[in-house]
């Protein structure tokens, strides 16, 4: 099977994100500010997707969820789960491995605000079908959010009557198990919509799911 499809630098699919980028390269030179790749091997039993790169977080440092209080928790939890090796210390060369999971996000540009409108998230889909469609037959997809869930969803071609999103859900979507999370934004937490007890909860139900537990 051929590599995830990855966008350009200049990818100009969504003019009102291009704007954005391009207003970032000129304020912070130094920053990414492009589509963010995703991280991890490139076969995957597990794809974890998120909504979008983080102005300060992916978008500064290239790598997804790598820089803000999102990456804190979600590399927190992968370590602890057997889903990466190492150290992560919020930059791209901090030595962090994945181990059978991959990192990616709905829409690869930073959206204003965090938020990406539905035109912009269906530009950037056939990016996610495409890590979607390198993952192991019989993996598992995380949505971190309904955002993401319902795009993964339309990926597959599955109704979303059909796969409700909520926290801790579980949806048979075709080869593959769809789990469901809150988004482990700083938001999120800071509002107890998510705790790390229920953050965690999703991944070791994820990791006896791929043990075969
Ligand atoms: S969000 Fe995706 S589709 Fe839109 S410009 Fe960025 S890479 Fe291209």
């Amino acid at each position: 099977m051929s590599p995830a499809a990855a966008p350009s630098r200049d990818c100009p699919a969504c003019p009102r994100l291009v704007a954005f980028r391009e207003d970032w390269r000129a304020r912070e030179p130094e920053w990414h500010n492009a589509p963010v790749p995703s991280f991890g091997p490139e076969r995957p039993r597990l794809l974890i997707a998120g909504l979008a790169p983080g102005l300060r977080g992916a978008n500064r440092t290239g790598r997804p969820f790598t820089g803000d209080w999102a990456g804190d928790l979600l590399y927190a939890t992968l370590l602890k789960f057997g889903f990466a090796e190492g150290e992560y210390d919020e930059r791209p060369d901090d030595g962090l491995v994945l181990i059978g999971a991959r990192v990616t996000n709905a829409v690869r540009c930073v959206p204003p605000e965090n938020k990406p409108v539905g035109a912009e998230i269906g530009n950037c889909r056939p990016f996610l079908a495409s890590e979607i469609a390198a993952v192991a037959d019989g993996g598992a997809v995380v949505a971190l959010g309904r955002i993401s869930h319902d795009s993964v969803c339309r990926a597959l071609g599955v109704r979303l009557a059909a796969a409700p999103f909520g926290h801790g859900a579980e949806h048979q979507v075709g080869r593959l198990t769809l789990f469901d999370s809150y988004h482990c934004s700083r938001y999120n937490t800071n509002t107890g919509v998510l705790t790390t007890e229920m953050f965690e909860a999703v991944f070791s139900r994820v990791r006896a799911f791929l043990d075969g537990a």
